[in-house]
């Protein structure tokens, strides 16, 4: 394949600024699209402009001067006979200045604003023209670009590779529908849209020609996660068989039994740890669905089979919060427990370090700090990652290897999410992944009554806190996030805390934050669990995880600025219990569009996988993958929303291209994945 670096013409500043953009051969160019369009096929009067409008207008230049008010800027005054508009400019150079002197005829390209001197443009887009000069016939494609590199200049590039890369095609024409057209059709279609191209179409992507380039990107993400997965069967790895002395033992002592739900994931995973390749299980359950139990059992499958097993949180708190509750479970069983977190003091560092290398620990309990280099297991034979979307892929994958003895074996893992991931999401991000949900409740939890109450009726908050409290129930109070400023943050606590101390001279507050010590937040924890403190407030630390039954009521302060996974996970530590369970969400008003949405959503929805799914309409698919840790690329021109229809077929297409036709389905992958990215491994 052509390297850039040898297409002549192609210098080494423009060499640079492609690599900076991930472009790295020809077929980078390619597949590097337009950002947007613009149009410059009309040109519009001065009066019959409308505020906010994109347009382009063509006149003579009859006023230019720089200006110092409001601050510095050029300002050119252009008439085109039916009224007048400001070109506005703040940085300029002497050669804008000689560009638009006097009486030149300009074409300027901009969004007509209300400015200082009536209606200008900001910076516009602006050309010399004489009474001659034709008017573009075709949308102008705008790409992304970096420093050094102009639009022409990428443009042109692209423009060479369609002229002189392969655009053949690679899905065989039974796979596709007959009226799509076809990849090389779609690329000279978007790249150089013909006249009749609708600006709208082009720039919401709902053409056939997008939708031709987001199926083959949507295939080349399925392509690449069978491999994955296929991959990973050819690993080895422990086959654990099914335990007939431990978990049953367990069960005998546990208060109550396993929901139906939890038997069905519970067998599941079981079954993958008897095969000899590595399970890679997705464990879905929404807040309070009961996951703990059922990794306490696959953790002890491994341990009745001679193996270790690792149960990783992503915070302090429920790590320990984990072992205290598995200690609790294990006690009868007599298998030693290994803790270990980033704060831990040297000495119980060290002797954790020793039982898990020496093998004495059967199960070690901790944060991130399982995965550090120093961590030796004697035989690792399972994983299990609690929260998994809070840890990146790379951290994932760490941990994964410590169990590797060699090139050709690794643990089998667990993933747990309370996060519900929308379909969508798991039909391509998770494609490589099994997945077991648990889609029922323990039996007995009551509904939660959630409020929306604006700041300014806080005094009824307070009063209902002080009622549930003489009543003998817990609550929580969560300050607001803020997350410009860690600082800010603990400040808010520290000020709320104190203030609540005062509101309430009768009850026992206590406080949880990010930065106390861990065995200051243990003991917090430990007291609030045991009922001696009544009032919890804490910074959003206690989102994932805590389990406290007995706290029927939280308070979430400036719950506008929350997300909607955020808001659902700090609801579901209430309703746990028998009690009757509210949350009370305190908003600041005015609320912004997205806001009010979200509360709207909250509100009227307990169910975790609608709020998923809403989540995942409002912020995109980021905030399920952990990814702004580990920068995983994301799909670039296929939107999951709107490109759902397209996901089954692409999944279809891919499985009979690999079963039919994998000299194509190779070539289709290599095309996709040479923008200089690698698709998410998990
Ligand atoms: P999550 O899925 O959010 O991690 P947990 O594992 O923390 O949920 O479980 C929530 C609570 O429900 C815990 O107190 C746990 O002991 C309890 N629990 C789990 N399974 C059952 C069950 N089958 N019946 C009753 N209570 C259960
Ligand atoms: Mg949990």
């Amino acid at each position: 394949m052509t390297k850039l670096a040898d297409i002549k013409g192609i210098t080494k500043p423009v060499l640079s600024g492609l690599h900076k953009l991930g472009i790295h051969d020809v077929q980078g160019l390619l597949l590097h699209m337009p950002l947007r369009y613009v149009d410059e096929t009309h040109i519009s009067e001065v009066r019959e402009l409308r505020m906010g409008e994109q347009a382009q207008v063509e006149g003579e230049i009859i006023h230019l001067e720089v200006s110092y008010k409001p601050r510095k800027s050029l300002i050119a005054r252009l008439s085109d006979g039916t009224g007048d508009i400001f070109l506005r400019f703040l940085n300029f150079y002497p050669s804008q200045i000689a560009a638009l002197k006097e009486g030149t005829r300009v074409r300027a390209l901009g969004e007509v604003r209300h400015g200082y001197f009536g209606y200008e443009m900001v910076h516009p887009q602006t050309r010399a023209v004489r009474e001659t000069t034709a008017v573009k016939q075709t949308l102008t494609p705008v790409y992304p670009t970096t420093a050094g590199l102009s639009q022409p200049s990428i443009r042109k590039w692209v423009t060479w590779a369609l002229n002189n890369g392969d655009v053949s095609e690679t899905l065989p024409k039974e796979t596709y529908a007959k009226q799509t057209p076809s990849f090389q059709a779609s690329l000279q279609y978007l790249h150089n849209p013909p006249p009749e191209a609708n600006l709208q179409a082009m720039e919401n992507r709902s053409n056939l020609e997008w939708r031709r380039l987001a199926f083959d990107e949507l295939i080349s993400q399925q392509l690449s996660m069978r491999q994955h997965y296929a991959k990973r069967r050819e690993l080895g790895a422990p086959v654990l068989k099914l335990s007939t002395n431990l978990i049953p033992q367990l069960l005998s002592t546990l208060p109550f039994g396993l929901t139906g739900a939890q038997q069905r994931v519970v067998k599941e995973i079981s079954q993958d740890l008897s095969r000899p390749y590595p399970m890679q299980r997705l464990l879905q359950g929404d807040v309070g669905s009961g996951k703990t139990i059922v990794a306490m059992l696959a953790a002890l499958q491994a341990i009745e089979n001679g193996y270790q097993a690792a149960i990783m949180a992503p915070t302090e708190i429920l790590a320990e919060q984990h072992y205290q509750k598995m200690l609790h479970w294990l006690a009868p069983l007599d298998i030693q427990v290994a803790w270990l977190s980033g704060s831990q003091g040297k000495k119980d560092r060290t002797a954790s370090l020793a039982a898990i290398a020496s093998g004495d620990a059967r199960l070690a309990i901790g944060t991130h700090a399982l995965f550090q280099a120093q961590v030796q297991f004697n035989q690792l034979g399972l994983v299990v990652v609690d929260e998994q979307h809070r840890f990146g892929v790379e951290q994932r994958l760490s941990l994964r290897q410590k169990g590797q003895s060699d090139e050709v074996s690794a643990p089998h893992q667990l993933m747990m999410s309370a996060t519900p991931i929308p379909r969508t999401l798991s039909m391509s991000y998770f494609a490589d992944l099994d997945v077991s949900v648990i889609d029922e409740l323990p039996p007995g939890r009551t509904p939660i009554a959630t409020k929306l109450v604006s700041d300014a009726r806080r005094d009824e908050i307070v009063e209902r806190v002080r009622a549930a409290c003489s009543q003998g129930a817990q609550a929580y109070w969560v300050c607001p996030l803020i997350e410009e400023s860690e600082v800010l943050q603990l400040q808010t606590a520290l000020d709320t805390f104190e203030h609540l101390q005062q509101t309430f001279p009768d009850l026992r507050v206590g406080l949880v934050h990010g930065r106390m010590k861990s065995a200051e937040k243990q003991s917090v924890m430990a007291e609030f669990s045991a009922g001696d403190i009544q009032l919890l407030v804490a910074t959003t630390v206690i989102e994932v995880g805590v389990d406290v039954p007995n706290a029927s009521l939280m308070v979430i302060e400036h719950a506008e600025r929350m997300g909607l996974s955020q808001l659902h996970q700090l609801r579901g530590r209430v309703g746990r219990g028998a009690a009757k369970s509210a949350c009370i969400l305190i908003y600041q008003t005015p609320l912004s569009e997205t806001a009010r949405a979200r509360l709207k959503i909250i509100y009227e929805s307990s169910d975790g996988f609608e709020i998923a799914q809403a989540d995942l309409h409002l912020r995109g698919p980021g905030e399920f993958l952990g990814i702004r840790q580990s920068g995983t690329p994301m799909l670039k021109i296929a939107d999951l929303e709107r490109d759902a229809d397209l996901l089954e077929q692409a999944q279809a297409v891919a499985d009979e291209l690999l079963k039919r036709h994998p000299v194509e389905a190779q070539k289709h992958l290599d095309r996709w994945l040479s923008r200089g990215d690698e698709l998410v491994k998990v």
